[in-house]
């Protein structure tokens, strides 16, 4: 419950339209993309600017009221889940570009602005932003910097970390923090964009961002390669690499996922293969012609068992659908779906999926495999329903064997998801304790009162993935 005075002190900051406690209103924020987790706020705020949010900290900070920030609430980790109640920020109507600087190669936006917006903005002016998550039409450019979001152009071009140079920020006291600037170099102290890049809304509440743009590539091209056999598909994307070919995009499917999506989009891929990869590369014509032949060529000595690369704009965009359509697809045919990010060495890919593989049987679990394989972003992804307790054990178990697997092969809990509450047990393990404390001091100075998204990142259970409800 929010002190009635403190509602009536965040009207006048925003007006009463901005200011939702009604509860069909809190239940709408109550959850987001991630199964299972979910909190009544105690109210919503919807600031319009910079001073409005640092008002709005200012009060929450003397009322020691926590505070959850949230853009379209689009993460798959628990991330604006109002844990312990408290006040959700929805920054959606800051949703400004405010300035697109063509001499410097920049855009400012505000934090509500719309990834696809801004692609298709910078596009009109000849100009490129890569990160290009899945969620793209909906997330915000606040929570990809949130969650440092990576995409499936992420191997050429690295992910939203690569692109923010400065940031305005409003810190949980009210104070608002600027960082870093238009500038190719920087080096002055600390690099606080880079730590509140992926901060997961627990340090400070992003308000403005300037990005960097580059030159929109000349022209791109797509290709699919099908393989009935997993390792020689991990072959074929060492070897590219190898060959020093980087291409856009490097994407993989696993069998169940290949027969979901082609129930889905229906555009012939093969049901009775064990892996797809999809292949973008981009830049001059005569470079992405070189690159698109000798990828085709490697998947063959691979063994690939067809090798189809796109004649047509629409048909490159088919090729491309299909794998965004795989979550929605997967989606489909179970209750609940819980989406994981395990990432590996690229050279230990084909023992990871067949670490999954394994875990699913032996627990007598539907999961499917698909992500970003040139960067070694695996998304299991389990097929399941909540209101199953024995086979939601069971599905905490895998979860827990694959993580154990990932680390052992030198990877990490998550490649662009977020730790949230979801990942919250497993951080140490990727960490180790003192990685632990030294955040635990980071986040103490950016928020000594503790009132930034609680229960994020950090937590007393170790090891736990689920959370069952008994
Ligand atoms: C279908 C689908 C596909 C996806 N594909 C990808 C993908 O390819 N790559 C990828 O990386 N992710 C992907 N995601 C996950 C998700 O879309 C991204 O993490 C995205 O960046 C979240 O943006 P959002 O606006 O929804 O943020 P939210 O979910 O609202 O917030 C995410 C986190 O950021 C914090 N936050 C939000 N705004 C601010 C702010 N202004 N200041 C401080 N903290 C803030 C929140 O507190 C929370 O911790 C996908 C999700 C879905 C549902």
């Amino acid at each position: 419950m929010i002190d009635p005075q403190v509602k009536q002190r965040l009207v006048e900051i925003v007006g009463e339209n901005w200011v939702l406690d009604q509860p069909e209103e809190l239940v709408a924020y109550s959850y987001d993309s991630t199964p299972m987790y979910q909190e009544l706020p105690d109210i919503v705020v919807l600031p319009k600017t910079t001073e409005e949010v640092a008002k709005v900290m200012r009060i929450a900070y003397e009322y020691g009221i926590p505070v959850i920030p949230r853009g379209s609430a689009t993460n798959l980790s628990g991330g604006t889940v109002p844990l312990k109640g408290g006040l959700v920020l929805a920054l959606n109507r800051m949703n400004q570009i405010l300035e697109i600087d063509e001499e410097n190669l920049t855009a400012t936006v505000q934090p509500g602005v719309i990834t696809q917006e801004l692609h298709q903005t910078v596009e009109a002016k000849g100009l490129f932003y890569p990160p290009d998550p899945g969620s793209l039409r909906i997330s915000t450019i606040g929570g990809n910097i949130a969650e440092n979001a990576g995409g499936l152009r992420g191997l050429k071009y690295g992910v939203t970390k690569d692109y923010v140079i400065a940031l305005e920020a409003v810190l949980p006291n009210g104070d608002i923090l600027h960082t870093g600037g238009k500038l190719a170099k920087d080096v002055a102290g600390y690099d606080l964009t880079k730590l509140l890049i992926g901060s997961e809304g627990t340090l400070a509440v992003i308000t403005k961002a300037t990005l960097k743009l580059l030159p929109l590539p000349e022209t791109k091209r797509t290709m699919l390669a099908i393989f009935k056999d997993l390792t020689d598909a991990a072959r074929a994307v060492s070897k590219i690499i190898a060959n020093k070919i980087i291409p856009v995009t490097l994407e993989f499917m696993d069998n169940g996922t290949i027969n979901v999506v082609e129930d889905y989009v229906k555009i012939g891929l093969p049901r009775d293969v064990e892996a797809i990869l999809l292949m973008e590369q981009d830049g001059s014509k005569d470079q992405v012609d070189r690159d698109i032949e000798k990828m085709a060529e490697i998947c063959r000595q691979e063994q690939a068992v067809s090798v189809q690369v796109a004649s047509t704009a629409k048909e490159a965009e088919q090729l491309m659908t299909a794998r965004r359509m795989a979550l929605s697809a997967l989606a489909r045919l179970k209750p609940t779906t819980i989406l994981e990010d395990a990432t590996v060495p690229r050279s230990e890919l084909a023992p990871m999926v067949e670490t999954i593989k394994n875990v699913a049987k032996k627990y007598n679990l539907m999961i499917c495999t698909f992500g970003h394989a040139g960067d070694g972003n695996l998304h299991p992804t389990c097929l399941t329903d909540v209101r199953n307790a024995d086979e939601i054990k069971r599905v905490e178990k895998a979860f827990d064997e694959i993580y154990e697997k990932t680390i052992e092969l030198g990877g990490t809990i998550t490649g662009e998801h977020g730790v949230g509450i979801a990942k919250a047990g497993y951080l140490e393990w990727k960490v180790g304790k003192s990685g632990i404390e030294v955040m635990k001091g980071i986040k103490k100075a950016f928020d000594p009162k503790g009132i930034l998204n609680p229960g994020k990142l950090f937590t007393d259970q170790p090891r736990k993935r689920v959370v069952i409800q008994s």
